[in-house]
């Protein structure tokens, strides 16, 4: 075992790929992670994408495990495989876990009654990590990569690759803006999706096949917990989902007790999120999914979602909507108020509806459904967009997740479509696995066996 492996982005994929590697004997030396952000020691709560284990570190910890949740990994490596990937990510966690016995699982086992005229529930397993350990997990992680030898270059953002070459540039900031660049035999890219845009770069400068996405997209809806009480004593993270032509909603990572909305920033556009936090200090008694549609059939998923983000901006953030505005904009863990511009129903009708070239009505019928089973009235808001960049998905092979026309070059985690942190780690243990392979091979060909 004596390739170079460079690791471009210390998150959830590139975190578990290093781990993968030296559990296996992989010499920690010949790794190197680079990552625009901070070391998990000084990486700040406001930090929230980028950093040791990435948005994932900074996450509502919340580990599905179902194959039809958080991106496509049965595609790659069958249903089986894709299960055993994932709960290697789950015990990675628990593993640097400063208290394994406080995380706790959910999973329910029967689609309840109430539900079924309006809506489908999926029902699977979810580890709870407890958003407020990921700091510690973050650092005993971070300290045992280090133990093993595996070098990191922090505060260090890749701005060029030559797959031709095999050559990384980056600059980095500590101290003073320094350039430098690196050679690698086998490179992950695992930049999550705060480097959406230099993997569309990439792709564009090198015009890499890709494969076709459908659009996801939505709001961020919220609401006192007490509404959606007899759901969340079945099924804690909640999935309802509609289902129509060519068109399908789901409710998207749900938060409650200490629920928060949070903003994120892509391409200089505002959209939102949300997280949950433990502890009695943050608790608010909110609840707070997303409501997002999968459309097929729209020519060009990618831009179509980018305008539509870009409409429905005002002074510098994303929308809120509450009906007769019966709520305002909630306030972040950090104690502020989520940065959102109120909008009235006329807003909605002109602004927003034709943004989303009319299908903002399946959302509107899908709240009012959630209304008929979870009787909220008007005590409600949401934040809007929350969108789900899948940028055209490069084509890589199925075995090793590497690009078809750069087989050393290896795609994981969100940057190969994935959206979650189980399926993302294990995009990244998977790669890893394929690396070792492909190392006993050439050894056991090189002792001529
Ligand atoms: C607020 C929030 C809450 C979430 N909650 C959950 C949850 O509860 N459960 C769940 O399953 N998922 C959740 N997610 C999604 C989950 O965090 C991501 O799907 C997952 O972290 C993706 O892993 P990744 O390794 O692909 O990317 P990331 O974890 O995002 O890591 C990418 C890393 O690459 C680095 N990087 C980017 N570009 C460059 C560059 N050019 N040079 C160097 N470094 C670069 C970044 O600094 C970052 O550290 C949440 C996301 C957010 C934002």
């Amino acid at each position: 075992m004596d390739k170079r492996i460079i690791i471009v982005g210390a998150g959830v994929a590139g975190i578990n790929a290093a781990t993968k590697l030296v559990d296996n004997g992989y010499p920690g030396e010949l790794i190197t992670v680079i990552d625009k952000g901070n070391d998990p020691i000084n990486r700040l709560p406001e930090e929230v994408m980028t950093g040791m284990l990435g948005a994932g570190g900074w996450s509502d910890g919340k580990l599905t495990y179902h194959t039809a949740i958080g991106g496509q990994l049965s595609k790659y490596c069958g249903e089986e495989k894709a299960m055993e990937l994932m709960k290697q990510v789950v015990d990675n966690f628990t593993r640097f876990h400063p208290k394994p016995d406080e995380i706790f699982m959910s999973d329910p086992q029967e689609e309840p009654e109430f539900i079924k005229p309006y809506f489908g529930l999926r029902m699977f397993p979810v580890w709870h990590i407890g958003s407020n350990f990921l700091h510690e997990i973050a650092k005993t992680w971070y300290q045992y990569l280090v133990d093993k030898g595996v070098n990191f270059l922090w505060n260090t953002e890749v701005y060029e690759i030559d797959f031709k070459n095999n050559y990384i540039e980056f600059s980095t900031n500590i101290n003073a803006i320094r350039e430098g660049g690196i050679t690698y035999d086998e490179l992950i890219f695992a930049v999550g999706k705060s480097g959406i845009d230099f993997a569309q770069k990439l792709a564009d400068d090198y015009q890499l096949p890709n494969e076709p996405k459908s659009v996801q997209i939505g709001v961020r809806f919220e609401a006192p917990q007490k509404y959606f009480q007899k759901l969340i004593d079945v099924s804690y993270d909640f999935k309802l989902y509609q289902k129509f032509d060519n068109v399908s909603l789901r409710s998207f990572c749900t938060n409650n007790n200490a629920a928060y909305v949070a903003v994120e920033e892509t391409y200089g556009d505002i959209s939102y999120n949300g997280h949950a936090k433990k502890g009695k200090e943050f608790e608010n008694q909110m609840t707070n999914f997303g409501i997002l549609m999968e459309i097929k059939g729209i020519e060009d998923p990618f831009k179509w979602s980018r305008d539509l983000v870009s409409k429905v901006q005002a002074k510098s953030t994303g929308l809120y909507y509450s009906p007769k505005g019966t709520r305002q904009p909630g306030l972040t863990s950090e104690g502020s108020t989520v940065s959102a511009t109120q909008i009235s129903m006329d807003t909605l009708a002109h602004v927003v509806e034709p943004a989303f070239d009319g299908y903002f009505s399946y959302v509107m019928n899908f709240i009012s459904d959630m209304n008929n089973v979870f009787e909220f009235g008007d005590d409600w808001g949401m934040y809007i967009p929350e969108v789900k960049y899948l940028s055209p998905e490069p084509l890589v092979n199925y075995h090793d997740l590497s690009l078809t026309v750069y087989p050393n070059v290896h795609f994981v985690g969100d940057a190969l479509s994935a959206r979650g942190i189980t399926v993302s780690g294990a995009h990244g243990i998977y790669v890893a696995e394929s690396i070792i392979r492909k190392e006993i091979l050439i050894e056991l060909m090189n002792m001529g066996i």
